[in-house]
């Protein structure tokens, strides 16, 4: 019987952050140069890490998806996945990139029993790649999908969070660049989460507007049959050509979450727009506890949780930046790139 919170959802899925750095700077989640970042001495290891995610799969968790920051930027990421894709009740590994460094890594990370990779692509423009990115690095995230084919990855997706006036006139020559690699892009609503100061309704483009372009500029779309609590809605076009939306600002589904994240430190965040997490470092690091006590958090967190922060967001008419630079600094936590997206 799955551990489910206070509105019946599964823990089911856990985002695994391995660190808070990041290669790009993308305005919809690391506008600002410069951050605070995690004390390096309480980045959890990798056995460390193993162990919580031990207790998590003790718990029911089936998926996990290693997140950052960039992932890749952690040394000796692929020995981490090994250690993962041995826990064999872990059905689904995944592993969500913004490609740069890929093309060195891909074969590692598939021969290492990584499932699946999504790669995060904004744009197909160098300029509006840069603009969004503030980084020169489209070639690279290119050669980097290129190679994980090449290595064996099937099932690959793109995510795209687009947004107004910069890369929304972009989503067809996403798809046929998706269609064309045999892959799926997701286009993502832009979101109000930490770390997106810069944020501002207007800049939103809807699930629906997305649809009424795509209609307009590829034909009759239909929409696919959900069957699991992914966050991404999928539709086909008359081709047979697949994509997807993920619409957490106009059509949260809080009411299927079964995702939380820990943070390359150790944090456990129940919802990406949770103010506070719980400490699973201390536990992991106390040679005195029994590991039984980890689990026992676990299981008294999930089932009191009733996080719905998308749903809160779309009903507050007071709508702006999750939070300013200021206090982005003075609590790091609460920043998207370190609780992994
Ligand atoms: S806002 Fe929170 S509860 Fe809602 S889908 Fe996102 S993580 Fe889940």
């Amino acid at each position: 019987m799955p551990l489910l919170d206070q509105r019946q959802r599964p823990l089911e899925n856990l985002r695994l952050s391995v660190t808070d750095r990041c290669n790009l700077r993308c305005r919809y989640c690391m506008p600002e140069e410069n951050y605070r970042w995690l004390d390096k001495s309480r980045i959890l290891t990798f056995e460390e890490i193993s162990r919580v995610v031990d207790a998590f799969v003790a718990q029911g968790v089936r998926k996990v998806r290693v997140t950052g920051g960039e992932p890749l930027l952690r040394a000796d990421l692929p020995r981490l996945i090994e250690m993962l894709a041995q826990k064999s009740a872990i059905r689904d590994l995944a592993m969500t990139t913004n490609g740069v460094l890929l093309a060195q890594h891909a074969q590692a990370l598939r021969d290492a029993g990584l499932h699946r990779l999504t790669v995060s692509l904004d744009s197909l423009d160098r300029t509006t790649y840069r603009l969004l990115a503030n980084r020169d690095d489209l070639d690279r995230t290119l050669a980097g999908i290129a190679a994980a084919r090449d290595a064996g990855f099937e099932d690959i997706k793109l995510d795209t969070v687009v947004i107004a006036g910069i890369n929304d006139r972009e989503l067809p020559d996403l798809i046929e660049f998706a269609r064309e690699q045999e892959i799926e892009v997701r286009f993502i609503e832009y979101m109000d989460v930490g770390g997106a100061t810069l944020w501002r309704p207007e800049r939103v483009v809807s699930r629906s507007d997305m649809l009424a372009q795509l209609t307009a500029r590829c034909g009759a779309i239909r929409e696919l049959p959900r069957h699991d609590s992914a966050p991404a809605e999928r539709f086909e076009l008359g081709d047979g050509t697949r994509f997807g939306i993920i619409s957490s600002m106009t059509q949260p589904f809080c009411g299927t979450c079964d995702r939380s994240r820990l943070t390359a430190d150790g944090m456990w965040f129940t919802c990406l727009y949770a103010e506070r997490g719980h400490d699973l470092r201390a536990l992991v690091r106390d040679a005195e506890a029994p590991a039984e006590r980890l689990a026992e958090k676990i299981e008294r967190v999930w089932s009191g949780r009733t996080d719905a922060g998308a749903e809160m967001r779309l009903a507050s008419d007071r709508r702006g930046p999750l939070a300013d630079a200021e206090h982005l600094r003075d609590n790091p936590h609460l920043e998207m790139h370190t609780r992994g997206g």
